[in-house]
């Protein structure tokens, strides 16, 4: 399954990503991530992106077209993706087309997380995450708690750090450039038959419901966690799924495909290769 996951700054495009990827077993492929890492490791690639990324604005797209161009060709990417934070422009989403098209492997799915900008900013200022194994937390809405509170690179509580464009001058610049340069996303693949909507503003699991649903993944083919802590979670996200699913499947199914692309992504999404699965969760990858 080959998908784009669309949303402003705080939307939880990395929370829900993580997610897919213990469910679906395909890897997250986030430029943010990428660039950040390149940034830690003092490459030229990453002295050239800091500044922009320092003060809010896009890097530039060359810069990440080849690290995306370098990504895709690697062996994990050929089952499959998340991509997390690319396309972010019209000139990003067109020269993904064109290089997915000479790989033979078109997009399934365009996927928008909805969130109030107010909420946005909230979760934004109490997000953080783990310096070892790059967990997303948030301090008000999804602290570290339970067995997840240990990091599993080190074994020691998760070392919780903020980070650095996360602060309010550079949010309040994000924002407008989502606004702006990213938007116009939306309407680019609503025309391709390739969007769907979903209202992100609501607890981690729910959101991951809504999102296994719009993708037609099992919801609750359970991560590699605690059985009590997984239990837990199942039962959660069950209960108060009923009824929201109903509404999700409405809005859904107005902002859905043709019938004919709904029944291929159907069948990829609900087979996806046991290898595939095991490969994936080899590769983990971490984000912010
Ligand atoms: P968020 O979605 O919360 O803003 P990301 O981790 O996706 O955070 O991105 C952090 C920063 O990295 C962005 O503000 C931008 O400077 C840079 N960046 C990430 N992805 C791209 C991209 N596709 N094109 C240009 N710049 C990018």
């Amino acid at each position: 399954m080959r998908i784009v996951l669309l949303g402003a700054p705080g939307s939880g495009k990395g929370t829900q990503s993580q997610r897919l990827v213990e469910r679906v077993g395909i890897p997250q492929i986030s430029t943010g991530d990428l660039l950040r890492e390149a940034v830690a490791r003092g490459t030229e690639l990453g002295r050239q992106a800091k500044e922009a990324m320092d003060s809010g604005r896009l890097v530039e797209d060359s810069l990440v077209l080849g690290m995306i161009r370098e990504r895709l060709g690697e062996p994990d990417a050929r089952r499959g993706f998340i991509l997390d934070g690319f396309p972010r422009n019209l000139a990003q989403a067109h020269a993904l087309d064109r290089l997915l098209e000479a790989l033979k492997q078109p997009l399934d799915a365009v996927v928008q997380l909805e969130v109030d900008s107010r909420e946005l900013v909230r979760r934004i200022a109490g997000r953080r995450s783990c310096a070892d194994c790059g967990r997303v937390f948030n301090l008000l809405t999804s602290p570290p708690s339970g067995a997840g509170a240990v990091c599993p690179k080190t074994g020691a509580p998760h070392r919780l750090m903020q980070r650095p464009d996360d602060n309010e001058a550079t949010v309040a610049e994000r924002l407008r450039v989502y606004d702006e340069k990213t938007r116009p996303l939306i309407d680019f693949y609503r025309a391709r038959g390739l969007l769907q909507v979903i209202d992100a503003e609501a607890a981690v699991d729910e959101v991951t419901a809504r999102l296994a649903q719009a993708l037609r993944v099992p919801a609750l083919r359970a991560p590699k966690r605690a059985a009590g802590a997984r239990r837990g979670a199942a039962k959660r996200a069950r209960k108060p799924a009923k009824k929201k699913a109903a509404a999700t499947a409405k809005r859904t199914r107005a902002s859905r495909a043709s019938p004919k692309r709904r029944s291929t992504r159907t069948r990829r999404a609900k087979a996806p290769r046991a290898g595939a699965v095991r490969g994936a969760r080899r590769r983990k990858s971490t984000r912010r």
